[in-house]
Parts: C-alpha cells; sequence; structure tokens
C-alpha cells in the first residue's frame, strides 16, 4: 500500500532533546525570537508545565504550530519503588520497549539523583551486572534529562523551596564517556539556571576512564568527576574493566590530572570496589598509595554489591576498614560508600534494566532465572 501522509510526516521535534542552545535554534528556524527557549525552558523544568495550552505567554498562533511541529515525549514509569532505607529505584520505559533504572539516595545534607546514560553496556566489567545485561543503544537528551525531569515531579512536585534532589551523578547503567553528545547537553539542562540550576560541583560524571573523552569534557563541560580505578595496577585493572587494555592506568592518571588543572576545583574522586581477594589485600593499598601520592583526590571505598550468576564476593568489614586505615595514613581522603537500596536491588552495579542487547553479550552468561535476575516484573 503507499504511505499516506501521515507515514510520511516527519518526527516532530522533541523539545525534551534541547539545550538552551539548541531551543533558541529551533525558535529561530521558526521564524520566531530566540528568546521563546527561555519561555518554554522555565514551563518545562521550572513549573514541570508540559500542558502548551497553559504556556499562556507564548501567542495562540505559536502554541498551535508547536502543538503541530514539535513534541514534548518523556520515559514512561514502568516502576516506582521505595526502599526501607528512603531509597527510590524507578524502571523507566523507553520508546522501543527497553528499560532503564535510576535511583534517589537521600542522606542527611543531600539528596542523590543517580542517572543511567546508555541501555545497558559495552564495556563489560567483569564485577558489574549492568554488563551482563549487554548493550543496545546510547540515550537521547530526552531520556537523560527526562529521569530528572521524573524524579523532581515525583519526589518534589515542582515546588523550588522543597528542593529534595540536590546532586545528579551519572553513575547509573551505561558508560557516560561514549555517549558524550547526549551527556553534555543533558548536563547543560541540569546546570542551567532556566532548568535545574545545579552547580558544577553537584552534578558528577562517573567514567570507567575513556581517556579522550575526558579532555574533550574538560573543555565542554567541567563538572565533577569521578573515575571507576579498581585496581592499583595495570595487570589486575586489564581483567577488571577491559577498557584498561586501551587506556593503561599510566594514561588515565595524567587525564585526571588534566582534568582537574583545568576543570572545577574539586578533587577527583576515585571509585574502587572492594572484592573479596581479588583487590582488597595490603599489597593494593599500598600500590595504590604509591599510584595517588600527591594527587588531589579522594577514593570512595564501594563494598561490592552481589548479584545473581557472579563468583565475586564483597570484601569483610574489617578488610575494607583496614584498607581504608592504610590510605587514610598515606594522606588519602578515603570514604567507605554505605550500601543503600539493596533490598531494592538498586545498589551500584544491580542497576540492569531490559535490554535487547545487541551486542550479544549475554549469552556468553549463564541464564539468570527470572526470579532473581530484575525483581520486579515489568510488563
Ligand atoms: N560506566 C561508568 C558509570 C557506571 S558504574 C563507570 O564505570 O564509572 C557506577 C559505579 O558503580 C562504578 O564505579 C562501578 O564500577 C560501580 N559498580 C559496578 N558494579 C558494581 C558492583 N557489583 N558492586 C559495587 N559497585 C559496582
Amino acid at each position: 500500500m503507499a504511505p499516506g501522509p501521515a507515514d510520511l510526516a516527519v518526527e516532530p521535534a522533541n523539545l525534551f532533546d534541547m539545550n538552551r542552545a539548541d531551543m533558541a535554534a529551533f525558535f529561530v528556524g521558526l521564524g520566531e525570537k530566540p528568546y521563546r527557549a527561555e519561555q518554554i525552558l522555565k514551563w518545562l523544568y521550572h513549573h514541570g508545565c508540559t500542558d502548551l495550552d497553559a504556556m499562556t505567554n507564548l501567542s495562540r498562533a505559536l502554541r498551535q504550530r508547536l502543538a503541530e511541529q514539535a513534541g514534548m515525549v518523556l520515559p514512561e514509569v514502568a516502576l516506582h519503588e521505595s526502599s526501607r532505607d528512603g531509597t527510590h529505584k524507578w524502571v523507566l520505559r523507553l520508546a522501543g520497549g527497553d528499560c532503564i533504572e535510576m535511583v534517589f539516595i537521600p542522606e542527611p545534607d543531600r539528596g542523590t539523583l543517580c542517572v543511567s546514560s546508555q541501555v545497558g553496556c559495552a564495556l563489560d566489567c567483569s564485577f558489574c551486572s549492568t554488563a551482563r545485561q549487554g548493550f543496545n543503544r546510547n540515550l537521547t537528551v530526552s531520556e537523560i534529562i527526562g529521569q530528572v525531569w521524573l524524579a523532581h515531579q515525583a519526589l518534589e512536585g515542582w515546588d523550588r523551596d522543597n528542593r529534595v534532589i540536590t546532586n545528579v551523578v551519572m553513575m547509573g547503567m551505561g558508560e557516560p564517556l561514549t555517549n558524550f553528545d547526549a551527556v553534555t547537553r543533558a548536563m547543560d539542562l541540569m546546570l542551567d539556571d532556566l532548568a535545574f540550576g545545579l552547580s558544577r560541583k553537584r552534578v558528577t560524571l562517573s567514567t570507567a576512564g575513556v581517556v579522550p573523552a575526558l579532555d574533550r569534557l574538560a573543555a565542554r563541560s567541567p563538572v565533577s568527576l569521578a573515575v571507576s580505578l579498581h585496581a592499583p595496577n595495570d595487570e589486575l585493572r586489564d581483567e577488571l574493566v577491559p577498557l584498561n587494555r586501551k587506556y593503561p592506568i599510566a594514561e588515565l592518571l595524567a587525564a585526571c590530572k588534566r582534568y582537574s588543572d583545568h576543570g572545577p576545583k574539586t578533587h577527583v574522586t576515585f571509585e574502587y570496589v572492594m572484592i573479596d581477594g581479588v583487590n582488597d589485600k595490603p599489597e593494593h593499598a599500598r600500590q595504590l598509595v604509591r599510584l595517588l601520592q600527591g594527587m588531589p583526590c579522594k577514593v570512595n571505598l564501594i563494598p561490592f554489591n552481589p548479584f545473581p550468576g557472579t563468583d565475586y564476593r564483597r570484601s569483610p568489614s574489617h578488610v575494607i576498614d583496614a584498607f581504608r586505615d592504610r590510605l587514610m595514613k598515606a594522606g588519602i581522603i578515603t570514604i567507605t560508600r554505605r550500601t543503600r537500596g539493596d533490598d531494592i536491588d538498586a545498589a551500584c552495579g544491580q542497576l540492569v534494566g531490559k535490554v535487547s542487547d545487541r551486542s550479544r553479550r549475554h549469552l556468553r552468561w549463564p541464564a539468570v532465572p527470572a526470579a532473581e535476575g530484575l525483581r520486579v516484573s515489568i510488563t
């Protein structure tokens, strides 16, 4: 059958895919003044309004054009759970049917939203359950900033005096630096006063160490940086974080140094997952001290979070404490991350979503019984 006019129509532009500059260009393209972008951003991100009819500072004619030529499309909340410790987890369904997860972690002095940047992850770190899901695709700007939008909606309404989300960390599913363009545009909106208005210190990007992209990030959007180090020597890191074979530790640390010279005046945080008998021995602590000595940084020890099908175990608490003490004695600020939300599988490395794996990597791993995998069933 010949396609009808509707089949030929171009997809309307999604206003949630645009940062301020993109949106100004979009309005100029419509023959409108660029300041329309500012009006729309405020409606979307200050008032949480997606109803064109309510946007009364736009003319009726413009609203009509937007109704025809622009959409406001966000992921759909498939599930929202809260943990007994106050942690929230959402499963979000994307166009195409894949699901991602995001987590909110309240603490006395802050509220941190952990957002995903990809459907699955291509990096294949041996201790991460997202890796086992394989990789499907990058998230779009609207799918990334949409996570922050939906969490705002659920947690604080749009009352700007009741800010619950004070920090955003790009530490969910995916490697943010291999989705550079969408991630930096979405971060523009996290930082923009006309959108979420967070300071650079309160937006953190976590990377396994994509060295060339770190330099680009320093130039484009120098937010706080966390680096998943996890091992103090190349031999062990090659095994835990295979990306290390491409960008070994010395290159990564040199890039971190450049980042802190050019980036925000905050220390780089090195994340180090504590795996029993693998990377948690006194010799590893000593090597780590040698590696990081003299570098302005912090270390975050993350007790390994187990998931079905893994042979790794979490280091015992006394081992984690002894490791931390060795680093602290050498003058390295070290914090052990408290595991939050593990009763709802919301802890680090437990985010799995639902990924139609294009890498076919999941076939290498034993099948996980549905009841043990994604504990919540999404229909
Ligand atoms: N790809 C990015 C961001 C996602 S991972 C990165 O590698 O930094 C977010 C953090 O959770 C990383 O430090 C990651 O190494 C850690 N993590 C992954 N699996 C984990 C697990 N099973 N237990 C504890 N931490 C884990």
